[in-house]
């Protein structure tokens, strides 16, 4: 009977709606009764702010009553049809006027008392413009009232929705069961579910509407948190000593030794919490942060040689294939050497091959997978899979994590990303996880220089100084504008780009990289400019992230104003790799003050940190964690950067509550939204 909320929109019949009533209903998106309770106002029209004609002392939206004295109505020189009305109230006067409405002569009564809800403009007198009005006699005790404010579209009009919601929450509110637990309600005052549904939609005041705003930003992370929690909880209450590591260490040292320079020991550090966690036998579930160039693969490689050394297997996965490749390319021969199989598995490894590797990876004479992200959706079968790296994913949602560990494969899980956030907001954000950090550079590395362009001149001479670099030996990246999603456009801005370069450097080789070309195209011309066939790279956003060619020491971006903050640190991060001292040149004409902003602070810092930090001042949080980021980029109440002290509440309310019952939900309204709410996560 609780589920009823849950019922679809067209099995409910709301008293004199019709057909076409529903439909555009459902073009809002509103499926259910849940998802049309929980439709709420984009803001109120607050017509609380009664005051005295006397009071009144500039311009303001409010609500006022008074007597006509007089109705006059005219046309001004260029047509402008004006009806003007008097009213007093006792201590003072104002003139009420309408534009374009000569009928409303006929209903304004001289002597009558009305309401008039408007806003204020000065003038001789004051005036009021255009106002909605109403008969006093006609209102059994007018006190003001806070209308919802709904976003709507062509097909229903605002009246309509209000109308709906009224009589939806007075039919209806016999479905609605709270689903916070009683303790939880009692203990933090959260008000109760039913009232608040009636609050926010049709306000009595602004105190309540507060509440009841309150309670829908606790519910809805309440309801976000307890699913991965829960999962979590249960994950480690279950999986511990579900694997045993005896410790060994022949093989990492090994690769250790293999290395041409030392770990940081910031590296160190990260590896050494993880081992131990490992040797403990814990299920283990990190964020690791590292700013670009921080060393982050390296770390990834001697945590997967642990866990294979130590009789499991592991699985690398990046976001796109041309990263997933260089990490094969780059591990390859050292695993080889250390008695390692690993295999590349991409989307282009098809037929006889591919079965024949699925076979290997189940019989488990595969130790090391590597793939991009499809990995996940694939139905690889491990024989005892030990963990999973995902790299360089800072849009690895909750969801998909969820996707992994309810498949089953799930045991240990690193997620490594390079736009780091704030430690407290990563923690918050990241209820299941733990966060470990690299913060240091490898020694010697030196600063990359940024230049922000916008004259014709500069670009003449950033040119210049490209060629006598190239000359010298160095490669160069050039970063096409981005678009739009659109592969067939991006592609089209890296061929327009191309020719500007070449007319520029015409002595260099120039190779192209967009998201049109075959992934053996990619690969293809990856490697060419790798071993130093192409001196230039033109590329679309593909190799924003991971990328590693340290001899490309000059990186210019177009259009720049065009990309995100985080986005142009990441494409920074292609250079600065070497010993060679790395430019990055942003191109960008903007005027724009924001995007101003940005490229100046780039300008001044290269701070991974430091720029997260900027960022998330410059943006909404759900940009940058990705709109995949389903659970988090559509919470409605909470701003998951500035509500730092919201979320960390309800994360301790949510593990108190799941270690006093075992990890287990005992409220079935609660548990139904959950699954609602992960319903459609897989598909993200
Ligand atoms: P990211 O953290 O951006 O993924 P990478 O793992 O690609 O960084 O490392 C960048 C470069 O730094 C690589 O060429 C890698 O070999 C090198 N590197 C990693 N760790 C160290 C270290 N401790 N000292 C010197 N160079 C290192
Ligand atoms: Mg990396």
């Amino acid at each position: 009977m609780y589920n009823k909320i849950y019922e679809e929109i067209e099995n409910i019949k709301i008293q004199g709606f019709n057909e076409k009533v529903y439909k555009n209903i459902k073009k809002l998106g509103i499926k259910s009764l849940h998802d049309l309770l929980y439709y709420f106002p984009r803001g109120y029209d607050n017509r609380t702010n009664m005051k005295k004609i006397g009071d009144i002392r500039g311009e303001e939206y409010l609500v006022v009553k008074g007597v006509i004295l007089t109705v006059t109505s005219q046309s001004t020189k260029n047509k402008l049809k004006i009806v003007k009305a008097r009213i007093t109230d006792g201590t003072g006067i104002i003139d009420v006027i309408w534009f374009q409405m000569p009928y409303l002569k006929k209903s304004l009564k001289i002597g009558e008392e009305y309401i008039f809800i408007g806003n204020i403009k000065n003038g001789y007198v004051f005036q009021m413009i255009n106002p909605e009005f109403k008969l006093v006699k006609n209102q059994q005790s007018y006190t003001g009232e806070i209308l919802p404010i709904y976003s709507t579209n062509k097909d229903i009009s605002q009246n309509t929705l209000r109308n709906i919601l009224k009589i939806v929450l007075e039919n209806y509110k016999d479905r609605i069961y709270e689903n916070i637990p009683k303790d939880i309600s009692d203990k933090y005052k959260i008000l109760d579910r039913k009232i608040a549904l009636q609050e926010i939609h049709f306000p009595s005041d602004e105190k309540i509407l507060e509440d009841a705003k309150r309670r829908f930003a606790i519910e809805e992370l309440l309801i976000l948190e307890m699913g991965i929690l829960q999962k979590r909880f249960l994950v480690d209450f279950q999986g511990r000593n579900k694997y045993q590591i005896e410790g060994k260490k022949e093989i990492v040292k090994k690769y250790v030794e293999s290395l041409n320079f030392q770990l940081t020991k910031a590296q160190k550090k990260v590896i050494t919490e993880i081992y131990k966690n490992l040797n403990e036998g814990r299920i283990i579930n990190y964020l690791i942060q590292g700013d670009v160039g921080s060393g982050k693969t390296v770390v990834a490689i001697l945590l997967l040689l642990y866990i294979i050394e130590n009789g499991y297997q592991g699985v690398l996965m990046a976001p796109t294939e041309i990263l997933a490749t260089q990490h094969y390319l780059s591990t390859e021969e050292i695993f080889r050497k250390l008695g390692i199989d690993i295999q590349l598995l991409t989307g282009s490894i098809k037929g006889k091959k591919r079965e024949k590797i699925l076979e290997n990876i189940k019989n488990g004479n595969i130790k090391l997978i590597l793939g991009t992200h499809a990995l996940i959706q694939e139905d690889v079968e491990f024989k005892n899979l030990g963990l999973i790296v995902i790299d360089e994913q800072h849009r690895f949602g909750v969801a998909q994590r969820k996707a992994l560990r309810d498949k089953g494969i799930l045991s240990n899980l690193i997620v490594m990303s390079a736009t780091p956030i704030p430690r407290s907001l990563a923690l918050s954000i990241y209820g299941d996880l733990d966060v470990g950090i690299i913060d240091e550079l490898p020694p010697g590395r030196k600063p990359i220089k940024t230049k922000w362009i916008n004259t014709e001149i500069d670009k003449e001479k950033m040119y210049s100084f490209i060629r006598k670099k190239l000359q010298e030996g160095r490669q160069a990246y050039f970063v096409a504008p981005l678009i739009d999603e659109s592969e067939k456009l991006s592609a089209k801005s890296t061929l327009e780009l191309k020719e500007e370069v070449e007319t520029y450097l015409k002595e260099f080789k120039v190779g192209i990289l967009h998201g049109r070309m075959s992934n053996i195209e990619k690969d293809v011309t990856m490697k060419e400019f790798k071993n130093k066939k192409l001196d230039i790279l033109i590329s679309t956003l593909v190799i924003e992230v991971g990328v590693n060619v340290p001899n490309a020491s000059i990186i210019v971006i177009s259009d720049s104003e065009r990309f995100g903050l985080s986005t142009l640190h990441q494409l920074r991060g292609r250079v600065g790799r070497g010993e060679h001292q790395s430019y990055c040149f942003l191109i960008s004409k903007t005027e724009n003050a924001t995007s101003e902003a940005r490229l100046k602070i780039l300008e001044e810092t290269l701070d991974g940190f430091k720029i997260a930090e900027e960022d998330l001042k410059l943006r909404k949080a759900g940009e940058i964690f990705g709109t995949k980021q389903s659970g988090i980029s559509d919470l409605k109440f909470i701003d998951i950067v500035h509500d730092v002290k919201t979320i960390k509440l309800v994360k301790d309310i949510v593990t108190e509550y799941l270690k006093e019952n075992n990890g287990k939900i005992k409220n079935p309204i609660l548990e139904k939204d959950i699954e609602e709410k992960f319903k459609d996560s897989l598909t993200s």
